[in-house]
């Protein structure tokens, strides 16, 4: 059985918020040396909402298509379109939309009364040969440097709608990372499926070290592989939406209490509040509890 002195441990962790499972988990943990992150949903609340709109010419239109459409998905972006639409008395419901498809990595497309709508990132218009007028690149690339995240809305060829998305970096990040460094950890990582702009502009605001953004599912979990080649001993910390596999394959797979279903069977480590704190302490308290062993 477990050592009492991680028992111990185990038990003062569930005080906190925190849920670890098992002696053995405490001993990896308090040698992980690498923290690797997921964005949405983790080091931010996952709470999108639409900021900023620009609109190139088609009136409520283009929203109204986009509405239609994006009510067919559960990405959280789509989310915060609907959202959105529906707070302004948008009626969407004009459009009947029959299918839906998703480009995986990209957005997604639908037939509107015989016109192409595209919604998604600028590779996306890119594979449809799309291209923005210097007005929509320059405030595609404003939106983006805020650390807000961007969907774009194309009608039958033409870009006639940006949206600027923003979603709040959760409570007590950016002191919780240093209090980790603090605490032994020697790198912070951030893998997203967000682009390369947005995801630099949040880490700077939170100073995690390094960004891999414009990730695909399995990219993120190579990513994880590729640092433990590398002899780094990692936690994953992830929300489950998209990020499960890296949760499974880290050595140590942290989700947030908060989380899908699946994230919160497969961790070792559950915020139960999904809270950094609780990140703070359960490292700490690994470390500690380790060192009593000793
Ligand atoms: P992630 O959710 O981690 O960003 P995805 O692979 O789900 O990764 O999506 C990658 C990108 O594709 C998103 O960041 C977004 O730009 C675009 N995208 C995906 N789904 C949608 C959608 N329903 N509406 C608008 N954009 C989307
Ligand atoms: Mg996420």
């Amino acid at each position: 059985g477990a050592p009492v002195s991680n028992v111990a441990g185990i038990g003062n962790g569930a005080k906190n918020g925190v849920l670890i499972k098992g002696g053995e988990v405490m001993n990896t943990l308090a040698n992980v040396d690498t923290l690797v992150f997921d964005k949405t949903g983790t080091l931010t609340e996952g709470k999108t909402a639409v900021t900023q709109v620009k609109n190139y010419g088609m009136d409520n239109t283009s929203l109204a298509m986009a509405t239609a459409i994006e009510q067919h998905s559960d990405h959280p972006l789509a989310n915060a379109v609907v959202q959105f639409a529906n707070d302004h008395g948008i009626d969407s419901d004009r459009y009947s939309v029959k299918s839906v498809d998703t480009i995986k990595g990209r957005g997604v497309q639908a037939t509107i009364n015989g016109q192409q709508v595209l919604i998604g990132n600028a590779a996306l218009m890119m594979d449809h040969r799309i291209n923005l007028l210097t007005q929509q690149q320059s405030d595609l690339v404003g939106i983006q440097n805020q650390g807000s995240s961007s969907v774009i809305v194309a009608v039958a060829g033409k870009v006639q709608l940006i949206l600027g998305i923003s979603d709040v970096v959760r409570q007590n990040v950016a002191e919780s990372l240093q209090q980790l460094k603090r605490l032994g950890i020697k790198k912070t990582v951030m893998l997203t499926g967000d682009n390369q702009a947005t995801a630099e502009a949040v880490a700077n605001q939170i100073g995690i070290d390094t960004v891999h953004a414009e990730l695909m599912p399995e990219q993120k979990v190579a990513y994880v592989k590729k640092y433990q080649s590398q002899g780094h001993r990692i936690a994953f910390i992830g929300d489950g939406i998209n990020d499960s596999p890296s949760i499974a394959t880290a050595d140590i797979g942290i989700a947030m209490g908060g989380g899908t279903d699946v994230a919160v069977e497969t961790s070792d480590v559950v915020l139960m509040a999904s809270k950094f704190d609780e990140l703070v302490h359960a490292f700490g308290l690994a470390k500690k509890t380790v060192a009593n062993t000793k």
